[in-house]
């Protein structure tokens, strides 16, 4: 008989399909590099767990992949008779199998009994998290362990790292052991299910839908999509939350292109949306964002950050998953049309946060608007900073002050069809400055490959002409991002730049 893990069981609760794809046809699977990110993420925050769980290293961390399933399962039943922590010990039975991530010893009346902790790198508990615990449950019960508790443990995205490796905090735990115990006859059926959905001959039939991508982005979307009837205009297009009346609608009549929606059922922006779609033809109310822009008068800044995040801080005084940025880029526009960039970048491996904050409040000068696309997230980071270095507080505040959000100007005034729903400067850009292309850029052309060149650019391993031309890289990206927000102003301010 095959014995499904408890990620195939997983799986299963995900999308009936999606288990029998995995196992039946894994060849197909594609996973984004955010999913193979999540799970480097997942191997680093469960080592970090080694250590908390165990600081003394009195326990034994099994391997299945040194002697295969059989030995796994064999040296867990033995090290269950000991009083030390076992990580990743296997249990097998009713037809799955799982491991789990931390298993320690307690006393329970006077006898030997555990307590199971699985560790997530997510920052709360979520529901598959609680299936996830009722199937480790029911299955070390079914293998005879006393088990006394089991907990989750997740990271708490409110710690701040001491530094020295001290990451004693960095996971908080939650007792599921009262909702997790009672659904052992839900377990078994989920097994029963999922073994007969395995058994079948052919794939099941299921049209992909909100499922594929929650609570895990599916690997097969593409091959699933590609079974598909083509959507020419999807509603997905469509910005902004859907009614319930439109919701309902969609659902009634089964429909999946924009132009079958009624408009009654749309507010202002949809119907907008659909227009240009359906017409092709551009919305620009020139004189409006003119208008808008005209309030804020020059010299004008255009700023734009690059960040960083580790789910297991790596720099004193950081939180997990806290986004710091390491880079900015800052052009200039004088009264005169003159147009100057400054530019901050930190590759040296070490907090680039002071030096950073420093350097920007240097560059943005002490009047004129700085105009920033989707602010939220700049006016966030320059907020973090502030707190975290007081002597600074005062200026960095003051940025905010001045930020105005060229993204709330093209949202309110222009939408061009081949926006496909996107107001990214990615996707804004193409139409009004048809000869500004990231596309053109070398190596890095977005923030995750911005992230990913910074990650490299920092390593030990990486060669100091490999370093250099990662360099040259963010800083040609980052310059291109603030340049096309200048461009942006003067097309919406119906402006002609001297350059
Ligand atoms: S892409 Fe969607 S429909 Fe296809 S297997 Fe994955 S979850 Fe199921």
């Amino acid at each position: 008989m095959r014995v499904l893990s408890k990620s195939k069981l997983l799986a299963f609760r995900q999308c009936p399909k999606r288990l029998w794809l995995e196992v039946h046809r894994p060849d197909l699977r594609e996973d984004s590099s955010a999913t193979l990110a999540s799970f480097m993420v997942g191997h680093q925050v469960g080592d970090i767990a080694r250590h908390v769980y165990d600081p003394k290293g009195k326990g034994t961390l099994i391997d299945f992949q040194v002697g295969g399933f059989d030995a796994a399962f064999t040296r867990t039943q033995a090290l269950l008779q000991t009083n030390q922590p076992i990580f990743e010990a296997g249990f097998r039975a009713e037809g799955a199998l799982a491991f789990a991530d931390v298993m320690l010893p307690i006393k329970q009346a006077g006898n030997r009994a555990w307590r199971m902790v699985e560790v997530k790198s997510s920052t709360s508990v979520k529901d598959y998290h609680r299936d996830d615990a009722a199937v480790q449950a029911f299955l070390a019960h079914s293998c005879g362990v006393p088990l006394a508790g089991i907990a989750l443990a997740h990271i708490d995205s409110s710690w701040v790292y001491p530094g020295g490796g001290d990451y004693s905090g960095l996971l908080v735990e939650n007792d599921l052991t009262d909702e997790a115990f009672p659904r052992e006859a839900e377990v078994r059926g989920w097994i029963e299910e999922a073994h007969e959905i395995v058994a079948k001959k052919k794939e099941p039939r299921v049209l992909t839908g909100e499922q594929c991508s929650a609570p895990y982005e599916c690997g097969f979307f593409a091959y699933c999509q590609s079974n598909e009837p083509l959507v020419e205009q999807p509603l997905h297009w469509l910005p902004g939350a859907q009614n319930k009346a439109l919701k309902a609608h969609i659902e009634a009549h089964g429909l999946s292109e924009l132009r079958d929606v009624p408009d009654g059922l749309l507010n202002e922006k949809q119907r907008r949306v659909k227009k240009v779609t359906l017409t092709g033809k551009v919305h620009f109310d020139q004189v409006s964002a003119a208008r808008d822009l005209a309030q804020h008068k020059l010299p004008a800044y255009f700023m734009d950050f690059e960040t960083i995040q580790f789910a297991v801080p790596i720099w004193k005084g950081t939180r997990p998953y806290q986004q710091i940025p390491f880079q900015f880029s800052v052009h200039r526009l004088a009264r005169t049309g003159k147009l100057v960039q400054q530019a901050f970048l930190d590759l040296s491996g070490g907090d680039p946060s002071r030096g950073f904050a420093e350097a920007l409040v240097g560059a943005c000068g002490e009047r004129g608007p700085i105009f920033v696309y989707n602010a939220g997230f700049e006016m966030a980071r320059i907020r973090d900073l502030a707190q975290r270095f007081p002597r600074l507080a005062k200026a960095l505040l003051a940025l905010n002050e001045r930020v105005v959000d060229l993204l709330r100007v093209a949202r309110e005034h222009y939408y061009h069809p081949s926006q496909q729903g996107s107001w990214s400067i990615k996707a804004v850009l193409p139409a009004l400055c048809p000869d500004l292309n990231y596309g053109d850029l070398d190596g890095v052309q977005d923030g995750g490959t911005a992230m990913e060149a910074f990650m490299e650019a920092i390593s030990p391993q990486t060669s100091a002409a490999r370093k250099a031309k990662i360099e040259q890289q963010l800083l040609d990206y980052c310059a291109l991002d603030t340049y096309a927000m200048v461009r942006l102003w003067a097309a919406f301010s119906r402006t002609t730049l001297k350059v």
